[in-house]
């Protein structure tokens, strides 16, 4: 029987991060994917600071940077009532190649559509030795037991075998089977709308119309909004999004067709290439983990597509989960460490899926006034009013520092608050802070790095003016307990006045776990603390089976 520490279901994005993740850390991992790992139909395409962040952390973005999606368009969205009809208004963004990074990160977001950032996910994951991914491999089904987990899964020839493994991480999507198998069951609005996607190539729909190169056309008519056109690579390739209400109703042919000519505005001639029916959604999984089994991604957050939360926050649910399952595979991560996954992760799904859901409303709500249709002055004056309202509703969705960067593990069992007020979570603005639960912010240093550059393999304990005497205490209980740690003394005033405390303790995923101008009273109870191993009692070490152990079983 195969048998691996840790069987991964699922090669979309969020598979291959963790996968990705596991083997940069040396953990064994075995991913199995149903489909061949090509893409049908591309459906994510921003790819977020902070995702961008763990990419810089994995050496990926020279690949992200070289992927083939134009870095010289511009990425305005812009709101008319049709390709050739009136403009309404537009937020201008500049294009890839000439945007620059914000202050707070040393990244900033990319434009890298899901059949350009898969493949650079699925190589990286690949480069580890650690790592086994199995492509046309299918779970159909998974039991636990006190040792481990067994999955049946089903190669391309329809043959069946078993796999034994010491946790499963259910990647696999919306329709997700291991969340079934652990009985997990999703909370909240099963229909938000009906769309319809079509990818059409059309090479000269640029020449149709007058309002330039752009990201996304917004289209309006007098029921609101009710489609959008999106650049999906930049050139000739456009996702035609076709947006209906909740109730459920496929698009024929003839309507896909009068579709895209209304929102042109003029006869066209183009191909279409796929139509995928799609429904949005609003909801999260009431639990991350049952035993042995997490949900992470789309199988555990599905929200609606309005902010380009979806793959983002699910790349975030794997870097959490990757050190902690590493922590328990080597030993060191106590027996709670694996919970705060879920204590960690679902309030920020639930944040995120939340927030997703108003700029749906937001892009929805608003009914134009017959008048914006038509060719006077009071259209004239109903278009600019019309449009001055939208663009500052849609401001919310497309201005998201915050919700990339300044989400924060408030009720981590496994961070030591230290009694300071956390900054407002507004969508829109971060506010960097170093306090336990946040991410540890970005400054540049005196070498050119980055201070996130330092963070990543192991605990590390930033000394910032610190006294020796008092960074050995924590250094000699991280070693009592082998947990992994760095000293890394800095002298620099400003990361201080950043980071607020001489000591300051980072987790491997770059969030802070406790912070302090002097050694802590008791350095144990801290560290046994951030392994997750204090309220079972300090001492233990490693929860469940080794891979040894299964290697035996098998
Ligand atoms: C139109 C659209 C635009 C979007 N834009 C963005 C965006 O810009 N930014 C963003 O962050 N998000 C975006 N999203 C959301 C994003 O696409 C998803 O959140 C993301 O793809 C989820 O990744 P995942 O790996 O969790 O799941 P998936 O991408 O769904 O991957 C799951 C994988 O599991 C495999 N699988 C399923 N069952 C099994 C099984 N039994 N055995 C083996 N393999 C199995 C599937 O074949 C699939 O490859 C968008 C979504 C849509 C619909």
């Amino acid at each position: 029987m195969d048998a691996t520490p840790i069987l991964i279901v699922g090669g979309g994005p969020v598979g291959l991060a963790l996968a990705g993740d596991l083997g940069w850390r040396g953990v064994r991992c075995l991913l199995v994917e149903q489909s061949d790992g090509s893409i049908y139909q591309p459906r994510q395409d921003l790819v977020g600071i902070r995702t961008m962040e763990f990419c810089r952390r994995w050496g990926l973005v020279p690949a992200v940077e070289a992927s083939p999606y134009p870095r010289d368009v511009p990425q305005d969205n812009v709101y008319v009532t049709s390709l050739t009809g009136y403009e309404l208004g537009r937020e201008q963004f500049p294009s890839m190649g000439a945007d620059r990074p914000p202050s707070v990160s040393p990244q900033k977001r990319e434009r890298c559509p899901q059949n350009m950032f898969d493949p650079i996910l699925r190589a990286f994951a690949a480069s580890h030795p650690a790592v086994e991914l199995r492509y046309r491999t299918r779970l159909i089904s998974v039991s636990q037991d006190s040792d481990g987990i067994t999955a049946e899964v089903e190669d391309g020839r329809g043959g069946r075998s078993p796999i034994r493994a010491c946790y499963i991480a259910g990647c696999d999507g919306g329709r997700s089977v291991v969340r079934e198998t652990l009985g997990i069951a999703m909370s909240g609005n099963p229909a938000l709308t009906h769309t319809t996607n079509v990818i059409f190539r059309c090479p000269h729909l640029l020449l149709l119309h007058d309002k330039g190169e752009a990201y996304r056309f917004i289209i309006i008519g007098p029921e609101g909004t009710w489609a959008t056109i999106v650049a999906i690579n930049g050139r000739d390739q456009w996702r035609f999004s076709i947006i209906r209400g909740p109730q459920e109703r496929e698009l024929g042919t003839d309507e896909i067709h009068a579709a895209i000519r209304r929102a042109v505005g003029v006869d066209v001639d183009y191909e279409i290439l796929s139509v995928v029916p799609w429904v949005r959604r609003e909801l999260v999984a009431d639990r991350y983990r049952n035993g042995r089994g997490f949900v992470l991604g789309d199988a555990a957050h599905m929200m609606s597509p309005t902010g380009g939360f979806g793959m983002n926050t699910g790349i975030g649910d794997a870097v959490d989960l990757s050190w902690k399952l590493a922590a328990v595979e080597e030993g060191w991560g106590g027996p709670d460490l694996l919970d705060s996954f879920e204590a960690e992760r679902r309030p920020v799904g639930m944040r995120n899926v939340a927030e997703a859901s108003r700029n749906l409303r937001r892009m929805l709500s608003p009914q134009p006034d017959p008048a914006l249709f038509d060719d006077s002055a009071a259209g004239a004056r109903e278009r600019e009013r019309f449009g001055r309202a939208f663009a500052d509703a849609m401001r919310h969705e497309w201005f998201t520092l915050g919700m990339h960067l300044g989400y924060r593990y408030a009720e981590s069992p496994i961070c030591w608050p230290d009694g300071s007020a956390a900054p407002p979570d507004d969508p829109k603005t971060y506010v960097p802070t170093a306090r336990p639960g946040h991410r540890a912010p970005h400054a540049w240093l005196a070498d050119g790095r980055s201070t996130l550059d330092l963070f990543g393999h192991s605990f590390v304990l930033l000394g910032l003016s610190a006294d020796a005497a008092d960074v050995r205490p924590l250094t000699e209980a991280a070693a009592r307990r082998g947990v992994p740690m760095r000293f890394i003394p800095l002298d620099a005033p400003d990361l201080l006045t950043l980071y607020e405390r001489r000591l300051v303790l980072v987790r491997p995923d770059g969030h802070v776990a406790w912070r302090g101008d002097t050694a802590p009273a008791d350095p144990l109870a801290v560290i046994d603390c951030v392994r997750g191993a204090s309220r079972r009692g300090a001492g233990r070490t490693a929860t469940g089976v080794s891979s040894q152990a299964l290697a035996t079983s098998a």
